[in-house]
């Protein structure tokens, strides 16, 4: 049997080596963080590369049974950020020397969405000299959609699996066609085949979850080769189908502690890709994110949604920075990012190391 130190120093890890990790406490979960940011200083440095994040549109076709602005939840006003917002938005970022931008919205597919995201990517790149690097996050769309939006100058699609175990992410979807596991995993192939950079990802603490889906969460990662990993912890909403199950959930503090335990155990087992500090874990403890900057998340995605539209974005109770315009918000992370201990990649567009590698 190993030692909790030999299994933090192999290179590789199997399921009950990573159910280690995660379940480490006291001393053992010490140990853990400091070989995570260890690691992740030895490979990839202290950057931390900021990825503007503009919620464009809160309407989606779908309906899963965790999120706040699933199709069925009619106390939530419907709204798209007119074109002109979001490029103001994406001007401020390029001025302020963000290297990239999220576009992210609920899942559409009508001509007229896809037209209409792919004539903003056009206009992006052309504020921006090209210099702006774009990710996107709007679900499940055709091949030929990420083609063309491939085409238009998005270079990063940030598609999260939710749970890589068939039977949990059965429960959190409805059962139709539109949230099929199979559908989205073919998403995932599709858009790497289409040459995106791709970002997937998961929640933690969801009912029904165990440590070991968890585990097998983080080997879906590595067979799926991906460049890049946003999760974070899940929140319950009240207007959603999930919230019955709450009793069943871990407190708050046990989710965001969990993880931490993920993005570190993550760091040791693909140590060049790029995780992003999901924005949940500030819904939990105001330094959530910091905390996973230092034990080895490098991307944060500072939320540049005009004020105005934020509260129709809640895609879980207590999220973050509903009122702070963006330079406030750019303002209060400097100071958290350096307390983190870590320098941000100004301009930069800090694509994953771990995709420029094989490519
Ligand atoms: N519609 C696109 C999609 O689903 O891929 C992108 C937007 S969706 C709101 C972005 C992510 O929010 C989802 O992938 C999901 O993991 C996360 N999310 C939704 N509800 C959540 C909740 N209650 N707690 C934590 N994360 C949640
Ligand atoms: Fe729509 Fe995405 Fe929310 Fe699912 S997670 S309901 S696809 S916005």
């Amino acid at each position: 049997m190993k030692t909790f130190q030999e299994i933090l120093l192999q290179s590789d890890f199997t399921r009950e080596d990573l159910v280690a990790l995660l379940s480490a406490e006291g001393e053992e979960r010490q140990q853990l963080f400091q070989e995570a940011q260890t690691v992740k200083l030895q490979t990839i440095g202290n950057k931390v590369y900021f990825r503007g994040l503009i919620e464009f549109s809160n309407i989606c076709a779908k309906d899963c049974l965790y999120c706040g602005i699933r199709k069925s939840n009619e106390k939530v006003v419907r709204y798209a950020v007119p074109d002109n917002q979001i490029l103001d938005a994406c001007r401020f970022a390029w001025h302020n020397r963000f290297g990239s931008v999220v576009l992210q919205s609920g899942e559409l597919s009508s001509p007229e969405f896809v037209q209409r995201v792919d004539l903003l990517l056009r206009k992006i790149k052309e504020l921006s000299n090209g210099e702006l690097g774009i990710t996107l996050s709007c679900g499940e769309q055709t091949t030929e959609t990420y083609r063309q939006w491939r085409e238009s100058g998005a270079h990063r699609y940030l598609l999260r699996m939710e749970s890589s175990n068939p039977e949990l992410y059965r429960k959190i979807h409805p059962d139709n066609g539109f949230h099929r596991y199979d559908r989205r995993l073919q998403a995932l192939q599709d858009l790497k085949a289409t040459g995106y950079q791709l970002g997937t990802g998961v929640m933690i603490g969801l009912p029904f979850q165990t440590t070991e889906d968890l585990a097998d969460d983080l080997l879906f990662f590595k067979k799926m080769d991906v460049a890049m990993v946003g999760m974070g912890p899940y929140i319950e909403h009240e207007d959603t189908p999930l919230y019955r199950y709450r009793n069943l959930l871990k407190s708050k503090s046990e989710r965001l502690d969990l993880a931490l335990k993920m993005v570190a155990s993550l760091r040791l087992l693909m140590p060049d890709i790029n995780i992003a500090a999901a924005t949940a874990l500030q819904a939990i403890d105001p330094t959530g994110r910091e905390k996973a900057l230092t034990i080895g998340a490098n991307i944060l995605m500072p939320n540049l949604t005009p004020t105005a539209y934020r509260k129709e974005y809640q895609l879980y109770e207590d999220k973050p920075c509903l009122d702070e315009d963006a330079e406030l918000c750019r303002n209060c992370l400097e100071a958290r990012i350096e307390l983190a201990g870590c320098e941000i990649g100004y301009g930069e567009w800090g694509d994953s190391k771990h995709f420029l590698k094989k490519n």
